[in-house]
């Protein structure tokens, strides 16, 4: 490991936490540019939300050679995805991989829960401490801490009570869970709930969904990877990765270059069918222009969608409660799972609507509802994530001028790009609140990532000590985030993407309204012209700030 000792008083350059997606990549950066370094991973394993969403099924639902790693060709060309979308256990060892290949194991200290990070102006040092007693001093501060890290469970009464076995997705254990025979309840139908439905089905006793809210569910449309894509995808290396990092969700989908009325209402149907065939994402990136922008485009595809379900769905009463009334297709984020609707054929599946029976209590046995009680053996908790901000204000993080980010953020998150604050001198945190944009997360986090580590390389060969951006620039970009978020395609305020699924938590807009290369374009600038308008300075001046 570069730069550090063994005890308790360790300095370095730069300090990672979280050996996810992104903390690897920035890892890798920050020792590549000569820094010492050194990340804190809270798992026992590196992989993040990799590591611990170890359900049945989950996937990514982005292409793999998309969502992995493509700045390095060789890194690109040498691991061999076996599916467009690949399982969990091909991704973490995938992401094993990319750990050893660029020797960055020794650097990565697992089963290292950060619970402070406190920042001392008169040394610009951050002391991050850990669970375990564990102390790191850091000049720089990358919290590559992701927003789907700290699972939401459901406010219920006798959660506790349960005797049997019960799981969130996103925290699943490493002993592999037999299902066989057993009665299972799973709560919540986005990504996660959806994903495991199928993979279990078959093998249950009897599982029943619990259902909130209804979603426009699609399929998958996965296939396995063969040399000749591979191939493809190496040649043509330097494009893929152009696309990738410019096109507005970071995906290599075709846009479609038509609006609906360029086509017969027929046409439309049969161009609705391609779109449900399309994979993954492509449902939205490769449909109309204005299937985003116009409601009654966007009312046609899901009639379009709710006629599938209808016809896949062969209880009328069930495929009713599967079809979305409250909000458009994207509206919320889709989960892209095959062979969803058809997993309610199968005799041992139900669809509990909570909105007609809602749940009154879980208890030693089972789960009560408005209309009786079932008894489990397995309950998952598939009710996602306290979003965006859930991991960063959970970390003692204490800033510059009494900054507590828990407390500060309160009202909302507020930042610049995503990725830094105000007060929060040399404390980034990519792949943050108003960072993304939806669509293809690592795309957006590898553009903070370089800005980041471009920055503190640049900071270092011009003697500055500090990059904090200033009050304005925070303002510039929350007033963007305001105005642009309810043109947002992710724009039903009853989603994680508003916070809307933890009681108490601010309703505010977590995403990146204005897209990737509003981002771009404004860091861009910075690094073009060498003008941070005042974000990087020396510790004396910063000493003087307001
Ligand atoms: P989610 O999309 O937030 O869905 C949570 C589900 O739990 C919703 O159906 C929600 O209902 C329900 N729920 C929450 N609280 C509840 C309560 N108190 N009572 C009853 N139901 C409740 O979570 P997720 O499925 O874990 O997905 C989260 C994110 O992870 C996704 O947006 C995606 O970015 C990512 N993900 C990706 C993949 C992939 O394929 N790569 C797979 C899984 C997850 P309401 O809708 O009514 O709130």
């Amino acid at each position: 490991m570069t730069g550090h000792t063994e005890d308790h008083g360790i300095d370095v350059d730069v300090l990672v936490i979280g050996a996810g997606v992104v903390g690897i990549y920035a890892l890798h950066r920050a020792v590549t540019e000569g820094f010492s370094a050194m990340a804190l991973e809270a798992g026992d394993g590196v992989g993040g939300v990799w590591y611990w969403n170890r359900y049945p099924a989950a996937r990514f639902d982005s292409e793999s050679y998309s969502y992995g790693y493509i700045h390095d060709k060789d890194l690109f060309d040498s691991w061999k995805w076996k599916e467009e979308f690949a399982t969990q256990p091909e991704i973490e060892q995938y992401l094993n991989f990319v750990v050893d290949r660029y020797a960055l194991r020794d650097s990565i200290q697992t089963g290292e829960r950060v619970i402070s990070a406190v920042y001392d102006e008169v040394a610009s040092r951050w002391t991050v401490a850990t669970e375990s007693g564990r102390e790191v001093r850091a000049r720089w501060v990358i919290s590559a801490t992701g927003g789907l890290s700290v699972p939401h469970y459901p406010e219920l009464e006798g959660l506790d009570d349960f005797s049997g076995l019960a799981y969130h997705t996103g925290a699943w254990p490493h002993e592999p869970l037999d299902f066989t025979g057993k009665r299972v309840a799973i709560i919540g139908n986005g990504p996660s709930g959806a994903q495991l439905l199928p993979a279990i089905v078959d093998t249950v006793e009897r599982v029943d969904l619990y259902q909130r809210t209804p979603t426009w569910t699609t399929p998958l449309n996965n296939a396995l990877m063969d040399d000749e894509k591979r191939a493809w995808l190496s040649e043509n290396w330097e494009d893929v990765t152009r696309t990738l990092s410019t096109s507005p969700s970071g995906f290599l989908h075709p846009f479609s270059g038509k609006v609906a009325s360029d086509h017969t209402p027929e046409q439309r149907q049969e161009f609705f069918e391609s779109m449900w065939q399309a994979p993954g994402f492509g449902k939205l990136t490769m449909n109309y222009h204005d299937m985003t922008t116009n409601r009654e485009v966007n009312r046609e595809f899901c009639e379009f969608i709710a006629g599938k379900v209808r016809a896949i769905v062969t209880d009328p009463v069930t495929a009713e409660r599967l079809i979305p009334t409250d909000h458009l297709f994207g509206a919320k984020r889709p989960p892209f799972v095959a062979d969803y609707y058809e997993s309610f054929n199968k005799p041992t599946a139900s669809l509990i609507s909570l909105r007609e029976t809602p749940i009154v209590r879980v208890d030693a046995t089972g789960i009560e509802t408005t209309d009786g009680h079932r008894e489990y053996d397995i309950i998952v908790y598939a009710t996602g994530f306290d979003f965006g901000t859930g991991a960063l204000t959970r970390m003692g993080v204490k800033g510059r001028n009494g900054l507590d980010l828990s407390t500060d953020w309160e009202d909302g998150p507020s930042d610049f790009g995503g990725f830094a604050a105000h007060d929060l001198p040399n404390f980034f945190f990519p792949g943050g609140p108003h960072g993304a944009g939806g669509g293809n997360y690592p795309r957006y986090s590898q553009f903070q990532v370089d800005f980041i580590v471009n920055t503190i390389v640049y900071a270092r060969e011009h003697s500055f000590d500090t990059f904090e951006p200033t009050a304005e620039q925070e303002q510039g970009w929350m007033g963007m985030i305001e105005e642009l978020a309810p043109r947002s395609i992710f724009s039903a305020e009853h989603s994680h993407y508003y916070g809307a699924n933890v009681q108490g938590k601010a309703r505010k807009f977590l995403l990146n309204p204005g897209g990737r290369q509003g981002l771009a374009n404004i860091l861009t600038e910075m690094t073009s012209t060498e003008d941070y308008s005042g974000a990087l300075s020396t510790a004396h001046a910063l000493a003087g700030r307001a």
